[in-house]
């Protein structure tokens, strides 16, 4: 019965200051969100004690009846959700969502297809230091030039000079609607299998707001924790004849026992994502995006691309003749948490990029709209402009600090 704050009070402390931390700034990784009080709740729950290797019905455990419950739950949300046929909730993260994807359609050795990571693929795609680019052979495709969006006929070529098993599409930094049609022909056309990795659109997905990659893709991977504002964590969806090998190569192959804690939390997410609240919000974050994005223009800086579709952009910082890394660090002190990030072409190496990404997810969730996204950019472009000028600076986050004010987040676990 004794609390955190007696039992540890540094990490009771670290808790504290990290919602503060959260409550105070502007959140613009494109990755991140804020979760309901009812998802930290579930997280948060005696669920986390409880071990359930297997699946609802034919476990390895006793007393996994009432878990068995919120894993049903979490399936038949997902698969309504996206209306996917067979849905796995135990993937502890994205990652390892890939990794069983890949188990079930290839063996070590294999070939496959993806965007390379400078030009915003995941590290799951392939990545040399990777595990999936030390068990497969992996080929690339990468991004126009001129355009900045995906090179098709680059990709119809290597498709058909590899004769890749799989076809991996998605990304983690690609401000532009991802055309599935277009993969499926081309993975068609040389008997391959097709991947989405929609871990960064998948609330758009689930909302409308983008067009789903479900009906088109033996397997679509997800996290749960971005734009659908879930707990950290995987999801696999696919076609029933692929549920038993899926199943299995998350358990027993790549995890044992399943977090039930955040499977409940994920049931939680899908209930909300299911509520027409959800596709205001998801319509919300991509309005935001598009003014923030005019914002940042007018503020001087170039976008890849030329803008966003999405939930996300990509700043060229060149012409404020400052560097991702640095533009990170000046943005911190005022105020913005974002992630320098390599653009199409960087001429500058992945610890330093040109470029930062930027994305609403999070400022939407807050209550944040249009008039709010113009302020944001504007007071970026004037850190940027002023990035050796601590004072200013300083300024600028106080301004912050204000802003924040009228939306709060998480402030009553602060009190
Ligand atoms: N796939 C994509 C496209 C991602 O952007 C990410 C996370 O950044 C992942 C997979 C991996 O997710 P996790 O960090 O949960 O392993």
């Amino acid at each position: 019965t004794r609390t955190l704050a007696e039992v540890d009070p540094e990490i009771a402390q670290v808790i504290r200051q990290e919602t503060q931390r959260q409550e105070e700034g502007i959140e613009l990784i494109a990755s991140e969100n804020f979760v309901s009080p009812a998802v930290l709740e579930a997280v948060g729950s005696t669920l986390t004690n409880k071990y359930a290797e297997g699946y609802p019905g034919k476990r390895y455990y006793g007393g996994c009846e009432v878990v068995d419950v919120a894993e049903s739950l979490a399936i038949q949300r997902a698969r309504d959700l996206f209306g996917a046929e067979a849905a796995n909730v135990q993937a502890h993260s994205g990652s390892q969502a890939n990794m069983a994807a890949y188990m079930a359609l290839m063996k070590p050795g294999d070939t496959l297809l993806s965007l390379d990571l400078n030009s915003g693929g995941h590290l799951t795609h392939g990545a040399a230091f990777n595990f999936s680019g030390k068990l497969y052979k992996v080929v690339h495709y990468g991004l126009t030039r001129d355009t900045e969006t995906i090179d098709f006929a680059q990709v119809a070529s290597l498709a058909k000079e590899h004769k890749p098993k799989v076809i991996v599409v998605g990304a983690s930094a690609y401000p532009r609607t991802l055309d599935f049609g277009k993969f499926r022909e081309i993975a068609d056309s040389v008997g391959a299998a097709m991947m989405v990795d929609m871990a960064h659109i998948a609330g758009l997905v689930a909302a409308g707001v983008h067009p789903s990659p479900v009906p088109l893709a033996e397997f679509v991977t997800s996290t749960t924790h971005k734009t659908l504002r879930g707990p950290r964590g995987g999801l696999v969806l696919c076609r029933e004849q692929f549920a038993k090998p899926l199943n299995s190569q998350i358990f027993p192959g790549i995890q044992g026992g399943p977090l039930m804690h955040v499977i409940a939390a994920k049931a939680v997410a899908f209930k909300e994502a299911l509520t027409p609240e959800f596709k205001v919000y998801q319509r919300q974050i991509v309005s935001n995006a598009q003014a923030l994005a005019e914002a940042l223009l007018r503020a001087g800086l170039r976008l890849c691309s030329g803008g966003t579709d999405n939930h996300l952009m990509l700043v060229d910082l060149r012409a404020k003749k400052i560097t991702g890394k640095d533009a990170e660090a000046v943005m911190g002190k005022a105020g913005f948490t974002v992630n320098k990030n390599m653009i199409p072409f960087d001429p500058e190496k992945p610890v330093t990029t040109s470029g930062i990404r930027v994305g609403t997810p999070a400022v939407t969730t807050r209550g944040m709209k249009e008039p709010e996204m113009a302020i944001i950019g504007q007071l970026i472009g004037e850190a940027l402009d002023h990035a050796s000028d601590e004072a200013r600076l300083s300024r600028i986050h106080g301004q912050v600090k204000e802003l924040t004010k009228s939306f709060p987040l998480y402030a009553s676990r602060l009190r």
